[in-house]
């Protein structure tokens, strides 16, 4: 086990981050077992921070037999609620003091801005684990009328020992959208953070020793896809697998359930989000939200409003002024107070991303904005605007995961409906328009998990998220999420019904 210390020096915070990190199981950090490490990587400049222990398929059944061992002797059932409940919000309270650090360590590790991060991240992970805390003593089942010799009611039991996979792109705000209904619902967790951005699950190991949840309840293996992500899949002692990631590997993960033991699968997956703009939008409004939808969080939003169609009417005048507000974004430092984009988070996906702008150039689009990476270190790309696209090319189609958005011009609303749902995808839509009416009926019609209605990227706790089509399988967040982690069991009793 090693300890991460760094210094912060920055407008925004100054403060020494200092914590063990490692392989956490069982309430304690170790090394992996091979001995290996990662490497963490600033990308803002490139250059490595630190490096940790990489995880194991060998550490994952070390874990799994830890989170076992807890769920039959100190969590599942054997806990109230109301003390899982207690436990959810005691972390709350944790993660709300060390909010600085915590923002802090994603400005570093992930690159996003400072104050996007406290203000977003940390906060919307707060407010995830005190709903789900208060979830943890209002699980039940129901009784059942059948006839009078026999009494049925339903049991929401836990699976058991679950595993979760989750991404870089809200490193800490996955953690809590995972951890809460997991834990609420009496579950044990073998959790595997992106090898790109550990940095922050690290740090909440140490604050779920503090609020004193029992040994082995939350296990942490930073490691890679194809190892551990794989091992997690594939275990047989793993009763359900939830994943936050990109559709590619949310079909390798069901395949590996498949193959292995049917465990249960829910899946949050990848996205290429309509966003549309009718003739009577409030324009102030539409481009405010519309900037918003794409270039927040550098375009790193699995729900990102990345295919902009705009009606003929107003179609000048929008691009214009969002062409304007995304060039005034301010590209700069993720920790100084007036950045508002920081860096992609790795060279990898800085690599795709610019590979699907040069695609679009290639295939005719016109490059009306950026197009072209930002400094000469770290992985920054210019917001871009592509126009004159064609409904088959790849920046249309494709999910590019960056600050790049398509601004498409439309004459008929069914047309641009027609457009809009004309994706393999389905997490998120939006529509702008003042005649509420409308805007209703297009949320009805649009084929995702989400409509909004003049905003975008609008997410509370208490209100469930997740795709349609190849974007997910499964509901996060709401009173839908304690579904994914509960098995029900009926059971029926015999009053006096006698068999021959
Ligand atoms: P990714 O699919 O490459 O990786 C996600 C996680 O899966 C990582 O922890 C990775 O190590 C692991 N992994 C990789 N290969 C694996 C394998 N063979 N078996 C098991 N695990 C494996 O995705 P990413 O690049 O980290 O994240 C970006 C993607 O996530 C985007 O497509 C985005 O839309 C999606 N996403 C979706 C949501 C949502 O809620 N729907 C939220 C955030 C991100």
């Amino acid at each position: 086990t090693t300890t991460f210390t760094y210094q912060f020096e920055s407008q925004t915070f100054t403060g020494n981050v200092s914590f063990p990190t490692g392989v956490f199981i069982d309430g304690k950090f170790s090394a992996g077992s091979k001995g290996t490490t990662i490497d963490v990587i600033n990308p803002s400049t490139g250059k490595v921070v630190t490096s940790i222990a990489e995880g194991t398929p060998d550490d994952v059944n070390r874990a799994v037999k830890a989170a076992k061992r807890a769920f039959d002797e100190s969590w599942g059932l054997k806990v109230p609620g109301s003390q899982r409940g207690k436990l959810l919000n005691k972390l709350a309270d944790l993660f709300e003091q060390h909010s600085d650090e915590l923002a802090a360590l994603e400005a570093l590790d992930n690159g996003k801005t400072f104050n996007w991060a406290k203000a977003a991240d940390v906060a919307a992970s707060i407010g995830v684990l005190r709903y789900y805390a208060g979830w943890a003593d209002k699980i039940h089942g129901q009784v059942i009328e059948t006839h009078e010799d026999n009494l049925a009611y339903t049991r929401h039991e836990p699976f058991g020992v679950v595993g979760q996979i989750i991404p870089w792109n809200f490193p800490v705000m996955m953690v809590s959208w995972k951890l809460g209904p997991a834990l609420a619902t009496g579950n044990t967790v073998i959790l595997k953070p992106s090898e790109f951005t550990p940095l922050s699950a690290l740090r909440v190991c140490s604050l779920i020793n503090e609020a004193g949840f029992p040994p082995g309840v939350v296990n942490v293996v930073v490691g890679y896809g194809n190892t551990v992500g794989q091992a997690i899949s594939e275990h047989l002692g793993i009763d359900k697998v939830a994943f936050t990631g990109s559709t590619l590997v949310g079909r390798k993960i069901m395949e590996a359930a498949a193959k292995s033991n049917l465990k249960n699968v829910t899946l949050e997956l990848g996205g290429k989000s309509p966003n549309i703009v009718l003739n009577d939008a409030d324009l102030d409004l539409a481009i405010n939200w519309s900037v918003h939808g794409i270039f927040w969080n550098h375009g790193q939003t699995c729900c990102a409003g990345s295919r902009i169609y705009v009606q003929s009417g107003i179609y000048d005048e929008f691009l214009r002024r969002f062409t304007e507000k995304a060039k005034s974004l301010k590209l700069g430092d993720p920790f100084a107070k007036d950045s508002y984009q920081g860096p992609q988070v790795s060279q990898i996906q800085f690599d795709r991303i610019m590979g699907l702008v040069d695609a679009g150039k290639k295939e005719g689009a016109t490059v009306h904005l950026g197009g072209e990476r930002h400094g000469n270190e770290g992985y920054w790309i210019q917001p871009t605007i592509f126009t004159d696209t064609k409904p088959d090319m790849r920046i249309v189609q494709e999910e590019i995961f960056g600050p790049v958005a398509v601004v498409i011009k439309f004459e008929d609303e069914e047309d641009a409906l027609r457009q809009a749902n004309d994706t393999l995808y389905g997490l998120a839509a939006a529509v702008f328009t003042t005649n509420l009416t409308k805007g209703i009926q297009f949320a009805h019609k649009l084929q995702a998990g989400t409509a909004w209605v003049n905003c975008v990227n609008s997410l509370q706790p208490n209100v469930p998220f997740g795709g349609y089509k190849q974007s997910g399988v499964g509901r996060e967040l709401g009173e839908y999420a304690l579904q994914n982690y509960s098995n029900i069991k009926s059971v029926h009793v015999n009053l006096g019904q006698v068999i021959q």
